[in-house]
């Protein structure tokens, strides 16, 4: 039919999977200039840059969770879009056997891993028409960890530390700060937020996600909307959750406002939350043959600008060494805010992994180990394994089972991002054991920390599911809880939630 379709989306694929559009990255470092050096958000920062970095070189996945691909088409009257459906499947296909997409396609009710990103509902592809005589084709890759930070409000509402939010602009203003507020780092901030006042629940999530295809620095044709974006951006930073959560001056890069009509007696405020690895692109095809005219958002004959003109993450020579399997006491000497470098053998497990842990005794020793909750992107070669992103994944989603799990087994350090609540903060004092915040999305950097892949077990959960058995050397990350009780996490939401009253009440 068009000889160069399937070709054209796997390269938009490709290319959104590596490479930030260029708005994007001019965010990134602007937050990355706000941030005093040498504190824990321009750490964080400079780690994110350096990734940014490594991936579009290396044309390697900016974070390893490389989201729901969604597709928004717009194509000529007469276009068979059940033919350019297919090709959009298998142009999916291909770009997970090349290892730049994670297989993330989970059938929800066995959760096996179909392990191409195809099922129902995966890859979502919306078309409309259009009078024009061209195919254009918008792909975002949001990942799940932001995707659980989305929010929707039904006003009027009771909110913390804001009160009431009423059906005006004044209290849709207080939903979008709520809901950042809310995300704290664990969507891994600072990110951006698609909102949309109005329409139905389902219809308002939808739109709210449409807004993420704007640029950041557009403005708003609606005057009031326009307003409001500004408002919420001139304030919301003063809530200083900071990168990853860590506090800092810069939470938020973009904030994206829509309106439909609503019924009489709804009136909902959906918001969509996107991570700062927000990858955006778009291309227009020739309809004759699918070959691309032109790239959306960034302009290849532009040469990619390098986030940092300067080395990435330097030591400061105050970092602690630890080698895994750990002690009792290398743990019980850390504090919150320590940067640490780990050498050793390190385990992965996430969902699956935690929720067989609860009824089957573990498939590897794990006294003393590090359990790194982490879904990486592996490639088989030959017999061997590789890893080619491997960032943290949201701890939280473990809450209701890492306690349980260091007083079974012993482990003694989870690394993860965007912290963990008041259960595994009582194990890890109770136990002995640490929290370790890795930076979230920089799924780069961390695949160059693993210096093997000695092993994998439970591989019948998916490659992302399954436990892998990596050796890591100087692998860096941050103290949030120490095994005295203390947490950053719980300081920082303390701390913003004061502040949200102070901007937003
Ligand atoms: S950067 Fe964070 S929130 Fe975004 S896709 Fe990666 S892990 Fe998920």
């Amino acid at each position: 039919m068009l000889p160069a379709f399937f070709d054209s989306v796997l390269q938009l694929i490709v290319r959104t999977s590596t490479d930030l559009p260029p708005d994007v990255r001019a965010a990134m470092k602007t937050a990355l200039h706000a941030e005093p050096a040498g504190t824990r958000s321009s750490q964080a920062l400079t780690i994110i840059a350096q990734n940014i970095d490594l991936a579009a070189d290396g044309e390697g996945a900016i974070c390893q969770d490389t989201g729901m691909p969604t597709f928004e088409i717009k194509a000529p009257v007469g276009a068979n879009q059940i033919w350019m459906r297919q090709q959009i499947r298998e142009a999916i296909a291909e770009a997970t056997r090349r290892g730049k997409l994670r297989p993330n396609s989970v059938d929800s009710i066995t959760g096996k891993n179909s392990g191409d990103n195809l099922g129902p509902g995966t890859p979502i592809v919306h078309f409309e028409q259009w009078e024009r005589d061209a195919i254009e084709i918008k792909l975002i890759l949001k990942g799940g960890g932001c995707e659980n930070t989305n929010a929707q409000y039904a006003l009027p509402i009771e909110l913390a530390h804001l009160e009431r939010a009423d059906r005006t602009l004044e209290g849709v203003k207080k939903c979008i700060l709520h809901a950042v507020w809310q995300a704290q780092g664990k969507g891994c901030s600072p990110g951006a937020v698609g909102v949309c006042i109005g329409g139905d629940r389902t219809s308002g999530y939808v739109h709210a996600k449409e807004q993420l295809f704007r640029t950041l620095d557009d403005i708003n044709p609606d005057p009031q909307l326009a307003a409001l974006e500004a408002e919420i951006m001139s304030t919301v930073n003063d809530l200083e959750i900071g990168t990853m959560g860590f506090g800092g001056k810069v939470t938020l890069i973009g904030c994206k406002i829509g309106a439909l009509n609503r019924l009489p007696a709804s009136f909902f405020v959906s918001v969509a939350y996107d991570c700062w690895a927000f990858r955006r692109l778009g291309v227009v095809l020739d309809a004759a043959t699918g070959a691309i005219e032109s790239w959306l958002y960034r302009d290849p004959s532009h040469p990619i600008v390098p986030m940092l003109d300067q080395a990435g993450f330097t030591r400061t020579g105050r970092e602690v060494r630890l080698d895994a399997p750990l002690k009792e006491a290398d743990v019980q000497s850390l504090k919150v805010g320590d940067v640490v470098l780990v050498s050793g053998r390190m385990f992965t497990g996430r969902d699956a992994v935690h929720s067989h842990l609860m009824k089957h005794e573990p498939p590897v020793d794990l006294r003393g180990a590090v359990l790194y909750h982490c879904g990486p992107v592996v490639v088989k070669e030959g017999d061997r394994w590789r890893i080619t992103a491997a960032g943290p994944t949201t701890s939280i989603r473990e809450e209701p089972y890492q306690g349980e799990i260091i007083r079974r087994y012993g482990v003694r350090a989870v690394i993860g991002k965007g912290g963990m609540g008041a259960q595994t903060l009582a194990a890890m004092k109770e136990h002995g054991a640490v929290y370790l915040n890795a930076i979230g999305g920089a799924a780069q950097f961390y695949a160059q920390a693993i210096t093997g892949v000695e092993g994998v077990s439970l591989l019948e959960f998916g490659t992302p599911e399954a436990m892998w058995h990596l050796t890591v050397r100087d692998f860096p990350a941050i103290v949030t809880m120490d095994a005295h009780g203390n947490s950053l996490h719980k300081d920082i939401e303390a701390t913003s939630g004061e502040h949200l009253a102070a901007i937003g009440g």
